[in-house]
C-alpha cells in the first residue's frame, strides 16, 4: 500500500515540508471541515511532527454512517477473514516499526526503545485477539426438556467509538480496536490531539491488511466539537475510553441507556515499601514506576508509602538514584526521562510542585529544566517531596508528572489504611519479603491491578486490566479475555424440534 500521508506545501522561510495527516472515512482518506492543527515535538516545539485535521462535527457524523452502513457486512465475514486481516495489520506494524517509533518519541517524548516496545506489544495485541477471538464461545445449559437445546450467542453489538490518550498512543488504541473488530464489530477512533499520528498508523496498517471501507474510520480533532458526535447518537452501542475521570465522568452521564461504556481513568497509585524490604529494588521499582514515562502513566507510582524504620535510608538512596538520572531526548540513547508532552502538561505539573513546596518537605527537585538541549523542551527534573500526610493535594489528587510524594507509615495495617484511602484504584504494589505480607496486600488493597515486588506500571496483553472506584468503570475489563466480552452481546436460544 501507498503511504496515505499527504505532504502540504512547504512552509515560508525554511522551505520546511510538513506532512499533513488526513482523516479516514468509509475508506476515504478526506479533509476535515476545520482549520488543521500541528501536532509538535515536546522535546523541541519547533519540530513540527505533522499536521492533522480539525474535524467538524459534520466529519464526525459521516464516521459514524460510514461505521453503521459497514456493519452488517463485517458481522456476516468469516472470521478467519476477521483474524487475517489483525494478522497482516501486526505483520505491517512490525515492518514499519523503526519509523513508527521514531515518530511516536517525536510526537509524545518516551524513549525509543520504550516507543519500539508499545509498537511490538500492539502488534502482540493484534495477533492475540485473532486468536482468542475465534475461540470465543458460549454456553450449553442442561434441561429437562429431551427435544430442546439451550444455549448462548455471543454477537456484535454494531457501531463502536474507541477515544483515547496520549500517553500510550497505539498500544491503547489496539487494545480496544482489535477486540471490537474481530468479534464483528465496527469503530470510530478519535486518537488524542496531542499524540495522533502513532493511532493514524494503526489505522494505516489495517487498511493496509486489508480491512473493507467504513469498517474503521479514523478522525482527529478537538473533542469538545467531535466527542458529543461519536458517543451520543444512539447508534453508537458502546465507547471505550481511556483518559482523565473527568472527561470519562462527562461522557458517561452525557450518553444513553442503551449505550455501554467502558472507562480506563486515572489513578493515583501508591507502592508500599515494608522494613523487610530490598530497599534497592524499592528505589529501582520507584523509580521505574514513578519516574521512566515521567510519570505520565495512569499506573504510575504517585505515592511511597514507607516503613518508618526504613524510611530515612530509603529516602536517601532514592534522592542519590534521581539526582543521576540522565534527562533528555528519547530519540537520544542512554537518556532515563524525557519531557512532558504538552504545554498543558508542563504548566500542571509545575503547578503541583508548587502547591507540594507549600505543603510538604521538599526534597529533591522540581525545576523547569535550561540549557543543555531543555530549552525549546517541556522539560522538568523529577521532584521528591516527603512528610507527606493523607490530606495534602500531592497525596489526594493525579499529578500525571515526576513527582514523587514519600508517606510515612507506622505498620501493614496503616499502610493499607492510607494506600486505600483515595478516590482511585487503579494499580498498587508493595516491597516485602514475607509471604504472609504478600498475601494479605492481595486481598486488603483496593485496586484493579495488584502487583507484589513489581513495578506498579504494566500489564500483560493476555490478562484483565482495569480499576476500582474511580479509576475506571466497574462494567468490563480491557486486556485478555475479559476485553472480548464488552464488544458482544448475549442471546439465549431455546431450539426445540
Ligand atoms: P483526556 O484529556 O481525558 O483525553 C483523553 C481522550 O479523550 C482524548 O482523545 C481527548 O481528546 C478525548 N476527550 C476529552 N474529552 C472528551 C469528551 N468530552 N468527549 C469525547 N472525547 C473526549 O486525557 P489525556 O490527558 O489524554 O490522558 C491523561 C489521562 O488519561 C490521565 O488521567 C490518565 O490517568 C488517564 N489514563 C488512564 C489509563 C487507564 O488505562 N486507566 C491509561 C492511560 C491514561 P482531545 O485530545 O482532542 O482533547
Amino acid at each position: 500500500m501507498s503511504d496515505v500521508a499527504m505532504k502540504a506545501a512547504p512552509m515560508s522561510g525554511d522551505a520546511a515540508r510538513i506532512d499533513e495527516f488526513r482523516n479516514l472515512i468509509d475508506g476515504e482518506w478526506p479533509r476535515g471541515g476545520g482549520e488543521p492543527f500541528d501536532n509538535l515535538n515536546p522535546a523541541d516545539t519547533s519540530d513540527i511532527v505533522g499536521r492533522f485535521q480539525a474535524s467538524t462535527a459534520e466529519d464526525a457524523t459521516r464516521a459514524v454512517a460510514a461505521a453503521a452502513a459497514a456493519f452488517e457486512g463485517w458481522k456476516r465475514t468469516p472470521i478467519s477473514k476477521r483474524a487475517a486481516v489483525l494478522n497482516r495489520a501486526a505483520d505491517y506494524l512490525e515492518a514499519h516499526v523503526d519509523r513508527s517509533a521514531r515518530e511516536m518519541t517525536r510526537e509524545m517524548g518516551k524513549a525509543l526503545n520504550l516507543a519500539k516496545d508499545e509498537i511490538l506489544r500492539s502488534a502482540q495485541t493484534l495477533r492475540f485477539y485473532a486468536v482468542e477471538g475465534q475461540s470465543l464461545t458460549g454456553e450449553v445449559f442442561p434441561n429437562d426438556d429431551s427435544d430442546m437445546t439451550v444455549y448462548t450467542l455471543r454477537e456484535p453489538l454494531g457501531v463502536v467509538s474507541v477515544i483515547t490518550p496520549w500517553n500510550f498512543p497505539i498500544s491503547i488504541p489496539a487494545r480496544k480496536i482489535a477486540p471490537a473488530l474481530i468479534t464483528g464489530n465496527t469503530v470510530v477512533f478519535k486518537p488524542s490531539s496531542d499524540a495522533p499520528l502513532s493511532g493514524y498508523r494503526l489505522a494505516e496498517a489495517l487498511v493496509a491488511a486489508g480491512l473493507p471501507k467504513g469498517v474503521l474510520n479514523f478522525i482527529t480533532g478537538n473533542a469538545g466539537e467531535v466527542g458529543p458526535a461519536i458517543t451520543e447518537p444512539p447508534v453508537i452501542r458502546a465507547i471505550s475510553f481511556t483518559g482523565s475521570t473527568a472527561a470519562g465522568e462527562h461522557i458517561c452521564r452525557s450518553v444513553g441507556f442503551t449505550t455501554r461504556t467502558q472507562m480506563e481513568l486515572g489513578g493515583k497509585n501508591p507502592l508500599i515499601v515494608m522494613d523487610d524490604a530490598d530497599l534497592d529494588k524499592a528505589v529501582d521499582l520507584t523509580i521505574k514506576g514513578g519516574l521512566s514515562l515521567a510519570g505520565q502513566a495512569c499506573t504510575g507510582t504517585s505515592r511511597v508509602l514507607v516503613m518508618k524504620a526504613v524510611r530515612a535510608e530509603f529516602l536517601a538512596r532514592l534522592v542519590a538514584r534521581v539526582k543521576a538520572l540522565k534527562i533528555g531526548c528519547g530519540l537520544t540513547e542512554g537518556m532515563d526521562m524525557g519531557p512532558l508532552a504538552t504545554a498543558r502538561q508542563l504548566d500542571t505539573v509545575l503547578r503541583y510542585i508548587a502547591i507540594g513546596k507549600q505543603e510538604a518537605t521538599h526534597v529533591h527537585g522540581g525545576e523547569r529544566l535550561t540549557g543543555a538541549g531543555h530549552d525549546r523542551g517541556y522539560y522538568v527534573s523529577p521532584a521528591i517531596f516527603a512528610d507527606v500526610t493523607q490530606q495534602m493535594t500531592i497525596a489526594r489528587e493525579e499529578i500525571f508528572g515526576p513527582v514523587i510524594a514519600v508517606i510515612d507509615v507506622e505498620s501493614y495495617a496503616d499502610a493499607i489504611t492510607k494506600a486505600n484511602d483515595t478516590e482511585y484504584g487503579l494499580s498498587a504494589a508493595i516491597v516485602t519479603r514475607n509471604p504472609r505480607v504478600m498475601h494479605d496486600f492481595a486481598n486488603d488493597i483496593q485496586s484493579g491491578t495488584v502487583k507484589i515486588n513489581r513495578t506498579t506500571t504494566g500489564n500483560l496483553v493476555n490478562a484483565p486490566f482495569g480499576g476500582l472506584k474511580r479509576s475506571s468503570t466497574s462494567t468490563f475489563r480491557e486486556s485478555g479475555r475479559t476485553g472480548l466480552e464488552f464488544y458482544t452481546q448475549i442471546k439465549t436460544v431455546y431450539r426445540g424440534c
